[in-house]
């Protein structure tokens, strides 16, 4: 049965409606009237956030593991109307929906059972020591507690895993800090749909209803009120680096400023050493076209860029890479003003001399087609906007004179998500001259494969040196996100009846 939206925003609890009103306006079926939210809501939700923390800071691990179970447990009782409506608004295909409500509902799971183990608490002690000389050590234990109210954006492109009960909210929950969500506008039927799910396990676990709010955006004020209320303690952004350093700039400009955690954008370069462009550089070149096109290229870890040699090979992968791109034909883009921003970064690409194109389909409206370009690592290295993410299907290859230009390339990124190494036998000595420098540049470095798709894992670590994100000591995706939504507490010579029960 078709999923029709209450439009109403959801705070602690209660479906709230608003005077204002603005449309959704989804790939394919109807569009549907979402409450457009105020900063006086937000007032309301951070209010009742930081009223719920009173006693959802200091819930047991396993309360807050049932929760995070339950919430899973309500998104996957709604899912097919998630797909639905899902579809619908980001023009995503079913398949890739329902495949990421998994992502979700496991990320969920995987953060109870992780909590219930407690390791991520970093428990110390050092035990009194009275007789030391010249002064006795008092006794010590340090704990991590949660920091408070969170507020979480999430991006247009994981209208599930990284929104309204995404990757930020899980791991604030998990650590014990309410949320106030701000919802997406590309996507607003599905974020109702996961705030609906998550306010029905706030009250069958019987939490302070406080602990979740979820306000529609439809305008910019929201979002800038979520991120300056003092009662707002961290921010977990998922989105661009225009958005994300504009929230970031208002959170270091508040009188008490917070942590911004944003996860932004990346271009994801491949390095392709010569041994393994030699031996298997058609076959390279195939996958990186097939995860370059893969969701329309609207992935954060799309790999934008592939450096390699000058030469007869270079040659040789670019024709594969553009007989490969040409047979994609048209994918619908998540918004009209992403094709938009497609198109514009291609110009900007195509506008710089010295750049060659090797593929440019007409694309219009929402649709998406691939790009193909490539250049020189002189010109590369002369013009940083070559360096920029182009959020979309665009690939750039760029050719190295020698093996010290590739090091000076790499030298000359900026920061990012993931960098690849594609390297045989022949390129182990090549590949330890980058890997230093790589290291500094992303949080995830590759070799053989490609960067979309990020596993939710203990070891994963899903942000890198600014711009990739604001806060390189961080990742938004696996158990160590967790982290972020706490703080260290030292208890000395504390009674134990005074210490949280951890
Ligand atoms: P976006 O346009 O930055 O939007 C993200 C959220 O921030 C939305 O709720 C948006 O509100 C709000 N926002 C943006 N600018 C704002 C401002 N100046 N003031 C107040 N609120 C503001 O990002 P997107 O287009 O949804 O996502 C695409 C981008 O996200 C790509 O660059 C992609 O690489 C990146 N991304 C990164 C990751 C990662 O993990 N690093 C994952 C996925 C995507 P509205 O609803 O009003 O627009």
């Amino acid at each position: 049965m078709t999923y029709t939206p209450h439009g109403k925003h959801l705070i602690a609890g209660e479906q709230v409606a608003g005077e204002a009103h603005f449309p959704s306006s989804p790939a394919h079926g109807p569009a549907h009237e979402f409450a457009v939210g105020t900063p006086d809501l937000v007032d309301r939700a951070c209010k009742a956030a930081e009223e719920a923390f009173w006693t959802f800071g200091t819930s047991s691990r396993e309360d807050r593991a049932q929760f995070l179970e339950k919430i899973a447990d309500e998104i996957d009782a709604r899912g097919d109307a998630i797909t639905e409506i899902g579809s619908q608004e980001s023009g995503l295909p079913e398949a890739r929906l329902v495949g990421e409500r998994g992502r979700t509902t496991g990320q969920l799971r995987l953060f109870a059972s992780h909590i219930r183990k407690g390791e991520y608490l970093d428990l110390r002690h050092d035990p009194a020591l009275p007789d030391r000389q010249p002064a006795p050590r008092p006794e010590l234990r340090m704990i991590q507690r949660p920091i408070g109210p969170v507020a979480v954006f999430g991006a247009s492109n994981f209208p599930l895993a990284f929104s309204v009960g995404g990757g930020d909210t899980a791991a604030a929950l998990a650590a014990g800090c309410p949320v106030v969500v701000k919802g997406h506008s590309a996507h607003p039927g599905t974020g109702e749909l996961v705030g609906d799910a998550i306010t029905a396990a706030a009250k069958a676990c019987g939490l302070h209803p406080g602990v979740f709010s979820l306000i529609q955006g439809g305008k910019r004020d929201v979002g800038e009120a979520l991120v300056t209320h003092p009662l707002i303690k961290a921010v977990g952004f998922t989105g661009s680096l225009v958005g994300g350093r504009a929230l970031f700039d208002l959170c270091a400009a508040r009188p008490e400023p917070i942590p911004f955690f944003g996860e932004l954008g990346s271009v994801n370069p491949m390095f392709i050493l010569p041994a393994a462009l030699g031996a298997r550089g058609a076959s390279i070149a195939q996958g990186w076209a097939a995860s370059l096109t893969m969701g329309a290229g609207q992935f954060c870890t799309n790999p934008g860029i592939a450096v390699l040699l000058d030469g007869p090979e270079a040659e040789g992968f670019a024709a594969t890479a553009k007989a490969a791109l040409q047979d994609v034909g048209p994918q619908t883009m998540l918004t009209d003003g992403m094709a938009e921003a497609y198109r514009a970064g291609r110009d900007r690409v195509a506008a710089i001399a010295g750049v060659e194109a090797l593929l440019t389909t007409t694309s219009e409206q929402r649709n998406a087609t691939p790009y193909l370009y490539e250049t020189t690592g002189a010109v590369w290295l002369e013009n940083h906007v070559l360096g920029e993410e182009v959020f979309g299907p665009l690939g750039l290859i760029v050719r190295a004179r020698d093996k010290d230009q590739m090091l000076e390339i790499a030298h000359a990124l900026q920061g990012q998500l993931t960098c690849t190494l594609h390297l045989d036998a022949g390129d182990t000595a090549l590949g330890q001259r980058l890997m230093p420098v790589l290291e500094r540049k992303a949080g995830r470095i590759l070799a053989n494969g490609f960067p979309t798709g990020v596993e939710v894992a203990d070891s994963m670590v899903h942000g890198g040196p600014y711009p990739a994100s604001t806060n390189f000591g961080a990742t938004s995706v696996g158990t160590l996100s967790i982290r972020r939504f706490l703080r260290p507490v030292c208890y000395q010579n504390m009674p134990d009846a005074l210490v949280p029960q951890a």
